[in-house]
């Protein structure tokens, strides 16, 4: 029997998911990707000897990894070496108080005690209550919701007690803790969605509990690992990813995806598509205005977006004896949050995130250098800003907070090599809508049926995969998303 075929615009770890399982159970998988590399925003650069992972620096729910792994009958340590980093990360806050959270049960309550006297008690009500959260939402991200049928599925209704989707996030983690740093040490990974932990959803104060429950992970060679593993193995399935090709548009025919019309103007056919491209991009660029009854422009400019990076990669002459992840917080973090997402201007004291991977990896730096990676949450590209205008003063700035309050003295003299990334450039060079580096948001309004179904809803045979879909933005989240588009195209060709 023929194989079926199937186009993958874009090789990010979304894309390359759902590939590298159809590709292994007998499916013609082809990826086409605009850029030279495969990963997008989970890719790599090279600045002379020194190596960056273009995005994601986090790896939580290794399992998920594994799981694509195993899939495909696979075990993902075959292809990476996986480090669990302890303490997971270095916090400073405004007022000089540093916490570094740690899955060791005695340090983590000998520095709650000693920072915030009575606060352990709070620590271990939060582990236990989303320790049941967690095993009642974790079922739920792993359906599709693309009918009210499957909406209305008895796992949801099981979880329904521990959505907490009518109360914020920082709201919500007052039940357990009393001090607002310790509150912010709990929520800022709405961050990690591009959200504010005022408006975020209380919902995701499961990220925090994946960290403290199943810890964090470095990839040797850089979280980018992934996607050239991923792709890998694709390659050792029979599958192609056709590098340095850019596909123009969707074929829709008849109300079915039929293919793709590269930008050489070359014509290629396929069983289904997949769209890993950025989820508004490619609504507003790929599919002809006939073919879109929803994901209009002026619909897609309605939707709520994730709020976007400024990013400084530095090759550096000198190994800093600092934590692999250090995130320094602004002396007002809620101004400085409300400054990101409300009024999307540029925060005069910025929080940063500051990655020191060298200090765990030595694969990317010569001996005795690092890699320090700096990322400043900012306003997504709605905020107007031309970041050209401000880029020698913000580089200042970001560099002081760096050596005063980061942990990098001298930073300025060992720099040998740099390069500044804005939300512009995310936009125009990275095809990321907006420059909202975390994709669509995750209010309420945006999520489970109403978020972009896996199975996309303008025309037959087309599947998305990525952050814009189900279950949404986040290495673990984008895995799961192949998985589940890659598992309703082998539903409906095995039942
Ligand atoms: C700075 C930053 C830090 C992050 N940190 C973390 C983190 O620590 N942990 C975490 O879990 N997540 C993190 N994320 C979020 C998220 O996990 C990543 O952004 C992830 O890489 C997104 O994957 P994706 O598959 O949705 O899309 P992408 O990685 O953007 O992949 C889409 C691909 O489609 C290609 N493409 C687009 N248009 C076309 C076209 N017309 N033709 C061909 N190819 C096309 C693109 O080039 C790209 O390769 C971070 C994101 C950013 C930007």
């Amino acid at each position: 029997m023929k194989k079926k075929s199937v186009a993958v615009i874009g090789a990010g770890p979304g894309g390359l998911s759902a590939a590298m399982i159809l590709a292994s159970k007998g499916y013609d998988v082809n990826v086409y990707e605009k850029e030279a590399i495969v990963g997008g925003r989970n890719g790599y650069f090279q600045l002379g000897k020194y190596r960056f992972d273009i995005g994601p620096t986090f790896l939580m729910m290794r399992n998920v990894l594994d799981e694509i792994f195993e899939i495909t009958g696979r075990n993902s340590e075959d292809y990476m070496e996986f480090t669990e980093l302890d303490p997971m990360y270095r916090l400073a806050f405004g007022n000089g108080k540093t916490f570094f959270p740690t899955r060791n049960k005695e340090s983590m309550k000998q520095q709650l005690e000693s920072l915030w006297p009575g606060s352990w008690d709070g620590y271990e009500r939060y582990m236990k209550r989303e320790a049941k959260k967690y095993e009642k939402l974790i079922p739920c991200l792993q359906k599709p919701y693309g009918t009210i049928r499957e909406t209305l599925n008895p796992n949801l209704f099981l979880a329904t007690p521990y959505l907490d989707g009518h109360i914020n996030l920082f709201k919500y983690l007052g039940k357990y803790f009393k001090h607002d740093d310790l509150k912010i040490s709990f929520t800022f990974q709405a961050k990690y969605l591009g959200m504010s932990p005022w408006e975020c959803p209380a919902t995701f104060s499961i990220i925090s509990y994946l960290e403290h429950g199943f810890g964090i992970w470095h990839v040797k060679g850089g979280l980018n690992q992934m996607s050239q593993q991923m792709a890998k193995v694709l390659e050792e399935e029979g599958g192609k990813v056709h590098l340095n090709t850019q596909v123009k548009e969707i074929i829709v025919e008849n109300g079915a995806a039929k293919g793709l019309i590269l930008s050489d103007g070359s014509e290629i056919r396929s069983d289904y598509v997949v769209i890993n491209a950025d989820f508004a991009h490619a609504m507003n660029n790929l599919i002809a205005p006939e073919h879109k009854r929803k994901y209009t422009p002026s619909h897609l400019s309605n939707m709520k977006y994730s709020c976007s990076t400024w990013m400084m990669y530095l090759g550096v002459d000198k190994l800093y004896d600092v934590p692999h992840h250090n995130i320094i917080f602004s002396p007002d973090y809620k101004k400085n949050v409300d400054e990101i997402t409300k009024s999307m201007t540029i925060s005069p004291e910025p929080s940063i995130y500051i990655q020191n991977a060298a200090i765990t990896d030595p694969t990317l730096a010569p001996k005795g250098h690092s890699t320090i990676y700096i990322l400043v949450p900012a306003p997504n590209n709605k905020s107007g800003i031309n970041w050209a205008d401000y880029e020698s003063d913000f580089r200042e700035k970001i560099l002081d907070i760096a050596e005063q309050r980061g942990g990098l003295p001298d930073l300025r003299r060992h720099i040998v090599t740099e390069k500044l990334f804005t939300p512009n450039d995310w936009e125009d060079q990275m095809a990321v809508y907006r420059g909202a580096t975390f994709n669509l948001a995750h209010n309420i309004g945006q999520m489970l049926y109403f978020r972009p179904h896996n199975k996309f809803e303008e025309f037959e045979n087309c599947y998305l995969v990525g952050g814009g879909t189900h279950p949404g933005s986040g290495i673990p989240t984008i895995l799961e998303s192949g998985k589940l588009s890659a598992s309703m195209i082998l539903k409906r060709d095995f039942t």
